[in-house]
């Protein structure tokens, strides 16, 4: 059996649940595995989880219980966070969001009656045979998909995967999401296929737009954004660098039965060049920021599309801007945004700052858990 003991004051975080242990943190590990119990230094217990050889992260909790982390330990836990879920208009949503549901290294999305899961850690690993078990128990899923091909897993010592695990997987899949149908490529499509953390996003968006509005929607991937605000009568350009990203879209704004004319650009470029005038400028650049190091590059994009946004918006135009990253607050989102209008001479007032949805619940207790921020600015 696996026990580590913690050096001396470094229970009270754990306690407190924050889930991570930095190796720094650790007095001393006893016995083989990926999967042990975590103790005081007093010698109290504290919790169960994973162990992780290699990553700066040495330990995730999981519960602080003890108990097995068995088929029972993750049927509980679907059972017991299934609420965060419930009235979700869409069947499509995240099942388990990792340290926010007491599975670390874990995610799990359905999309309608298949899941796909992603393993993000070497103790998860070890575990996925059980989770797999207690998924295909409670929801009898037609397909259970494996995407666990990003080069973060590197950190872990773990290659990249993907793979069906279960069931027969017609791709792509067709979603549900408020009034709309979207095409989900499960297996090529980034993330685990669609950016479901942008669901409520979306609806808000589009209800800042009338008939005959300009919308530009940059970073538009398979189109969510620009189908939502084309269905309420604006006329949208989308763009990309994905070519199978735009193709997809094109099929989406086909089925939801509107017209988008969808670019394929670099979206820093296009907006640079452009001279159009919008009312509704949306930019939800990519995840650059993974590391603390990659924060400075995020501060500029986020610098240099409003900047360049701002000459293209009417008085009164908005700018939905996002950051999909933990490295960058909601408070330097603004601050960037604001040097931006500083350098234009232009105003601006943040009508509304919005999160990511409960299916990828934030938890104050542990503040990396919270990673989507956008604004909604006003330009006055
Ligand atoms: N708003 C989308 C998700 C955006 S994900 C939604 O709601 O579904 C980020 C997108 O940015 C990806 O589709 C990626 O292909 C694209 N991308 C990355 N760098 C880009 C660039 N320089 N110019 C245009 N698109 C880019």
């Amino acid at each position: 059996m696996l026990k580590l003991v913690l050096k001396k004051g470094k229970e009270k975080k754990v306690k407190h649940f924050y889930p991570w242990v930095f190796r720094d943190e650790l007095e001393r590990v006893e016995g083989e595995g990926l999967v042990g119990e975590l103790y005081a230094h007093d010698g109290s217990f504290l919790g169960v989880g994973t162990y992780s050889p290699v990553s700066r992260i040495a330990f995730r909790v999981f519960t602080h219980e003890r108990r097995p982390l068995d088929e029972a330990y993750f049927k509980e836990t679907l059972e017991r966070t299934a609420f965060l879920r419930e009235g979700i208009p869409s069947d499509a949503y995240r099942v388990l969001y990792s340290e926010s549901d007491q599975t670390p290294g874990f995610i799990v999305d359905r999309y309608a009656d298949g899941l796909v899961l992603q393993v993000r850690t070497l103790g998860a690993e070890k575990l996925k045979p059980e989770l797999l078990k207690a998924l295909v128990e409670r929801f009898r899923p037609a397909f259970v998909y494996e995407r666990s091909d990003f080069v973060g897993r590197k950190d872990e010592g773990l290659e990249p995967f993907k793979g069906l695990l279960w069931g027969e997987l017609k791709n792509p899949v067709l979603i549900r999401e408020h009034e709309f149908t979207f095409l989900v490529d499960v297996e090529r499509g980034l993330k685990t296929g669609f950016y479901l953390d942008q669901r409520e996003n979306r609806l808000y968006a589009s209800s800042l737009v009338k008939e005959g509005s300009r919308v530009l929607d940059l970073f538009c991937y398979t189109g969510g954004f620009s189908v939502y605000c084309a269905k309420r009568g604006a006329r949208v350009t989308g763009v990309d660098l994905n070519e199978r990203a735009l193709e997809l879209a094109r099929e989406n704004a086909r089925i939801n039965g509107v017209e988008v004319e969808f670019v394929k650009a670099n979206a820093f470029e296009y907006l640079e060049q452009d001279r159009s005038s919008y009312d509704l400028i949306i930019a939800d650049p990519p995840a650059i920021a993974k590391a603390r190091k990659e924060k400075e590059s995020l501060k500029w994009a986020v610098w240099k599309l409003a900047y360049h946004a701002f000459p293209r918006l009417r008085r009164g135009g908005r700018l939905f801007i996002c950051v999909c990253s933990y490295q960058l607050s909601a408070d330097e989102l603004a601050r960037q945004v604001r040097l931006a209008a500083t350098d234009r001479g232009r105003k601006v007032v943040l009508k509304e700052l919005r999160l990511q949805p409960y299916d990828h619940p934030y938890l104050p207790t542990f503040p990396e858990s919270l990673y989507l921020k956008c604004g909604d600015f006003i330009l006055v």
